[in-house]
């Protein structure tokens, strides 16, 4: 099969991590037959300084006429003192919106082979888990293309005060939560709608809306929390959840949270899905890191979250399950014979038997394990 993608490496790591990303695609792509042409577009402050805007409209549509996007990140401090509307991760907004992808699934599980970097107790894990495991698995699904970083926003005249908008409409919330609870039927089973019912309208309308649609998935659990106490309950007992489904704010802010819970941000991927048209997903898919300016261009940056989200790719858009298994099987493997980046390496734990390693040697070890020489 051939399918085209849309490759945005943005600023500071993102080409680093997108590169490879790239390789391990192309490796699937050779064992398994398929055919990835690939149109490499500007986004970002690469954009600014090329363009003048962060998001060419040309991006844009080339974006659109593609069957999925993989992106690296955007943004760095040489950008931040531009206006809001010039800003890189205005980039970020303008491809949500532009591809219609609403659902953010950000899964954050914590690896066996990283329970060292994880900064919970094991007793404290293992105390919420199912199983009695020292382990979670869960999944954040974040709406994404509304509430507060798409309402009305301004300051008053005299400059004094300012003020953003969260508004949700019923459609809008129906459709993230059906995307959460189609995520739910194939895991645990359980969702959780995250918001602050106690206090906004908007979240109020949030749990209306799911008390009508929780009733199409009967044998799925609902139940609501405040996100106050969902920040609290992430750390005090993160095997409780399965899958959580809330806002764009909430969601961007509690999906940070859990990625420091699986040891580090580097290995977090996610996958931003419209609605399947003719039976195919448009979706966006990268790592939930920035650009990290600090560790860009220093062979330090952590490429498992942007491969991981290039498996996501495979699975949602172009639903090759089986090769998006063995990426992830090959990840597993690296991590399995102690490799590691800076960012997960144990602090204190098992740290002889790990090898530290850089961006392309981690990303050349994944290559070797899809090829069978690890
Ligand atoms: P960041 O995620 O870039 O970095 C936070 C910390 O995590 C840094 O210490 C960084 O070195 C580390 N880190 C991040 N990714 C890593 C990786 N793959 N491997 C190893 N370590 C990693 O967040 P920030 O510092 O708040 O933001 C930096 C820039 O990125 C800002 O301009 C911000 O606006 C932008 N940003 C972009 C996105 C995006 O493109 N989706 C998301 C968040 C922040």
């Amino acid at each position: 099969m051939t399918y085209s993608i849309a490759l945005i490496p943005g600023d500071g790591i993102g080409p680093d991590v997108v590169r490879e990303a790239v390789e391990v695609l192309d490796a699937v792509a050779d064992k398994a037959d398929h055919t990835f042409n690939y149109a490499e577009l500007l986004a970002g402050g690469c954009a600014i300084d090329q363009t003048g805007e962060p998001l060419p409209p040309e991006t844009l549509e080339a974006a659109k006429e593609c069957d999925a996007v993989l992106l690296g990140a955007v943004g760095g401090p040489q950008w931040e003192t531009l206006p809001g509307h010039l800003r890189p991760e205005r980039a970020l907004l303008g491809l949500r919106a532009g591809l219609g992808v609403y659902a953010n699934l950000r899964p954050a599980a914590l690896l066996p082979q990283l329970k060292a970097a994880c900064p919970v107790k094991d007793e404290v894990l293992a105390a919420s888990n199912h199983e009695g495991k020292a382990a979670f698995d869960l999944l954040i699904v974040r709406e994404l293309t509304g509430g507060l970083y798409f309402g009305e926003r301004g300051r008053t005249p005299d400059g004094n005060a300012a003020y953003d908008t969260e508004l949700y409409s019923k459609a809008e919330i129906e459709r993230v939560l059906r995307a959460g609870y189609r995520a739910a039927a194939g895991r645990r089973k359980k969702l959780c709608v995250v918001d602050k019912a106690n206090v906004l309208e908007s979240s109020r309308l949030w749990r209306e809306v799911a008390a009508v649609v929780s009733k199409d998935y009967p044998d799925i659990e609902t139940t609501y929390m405040y996100v106050d106490n969902c920040a609290m309950q992430l750390i005090r007992g993160p095997g409780q959840f399965d899958v959580i489904v809330t806002s764009n704010l909430f969601g961007d802010i509690l999906s940070d949270e859990a990625s420091v819970l699986t040891g580090s941000i580097g290995m977090l991927a996610s996958a931003s899905l419209g609605d399947p048209v003719s039976g195919k997903t448009m979706g966006l898919y990268e790592p939930i890191h920035g650009s990290a300016p600090d560790i860009a261009g220093k062979d330090l940056a952590n490429p498992l979250a942007t491969i991981l989200s290039a498996a996501m790719l495979l699975r949602h858009s172009f639903g090759l399950e089986q090769e998006a298994r063995e990426i992830e099987a090959a990840v597993n493997r690296v991590l399995d014979a102690g490799y590691r980046t800076k960012d997960i390496a144990s602090r204190g734990g098992d740290a002889a038997a790990e090898k530290i390693v850089g961006t392309r040697e981690m990303g050349q070890r994944v290559l070797d394990a899809l090829a069978g020489k690890l």
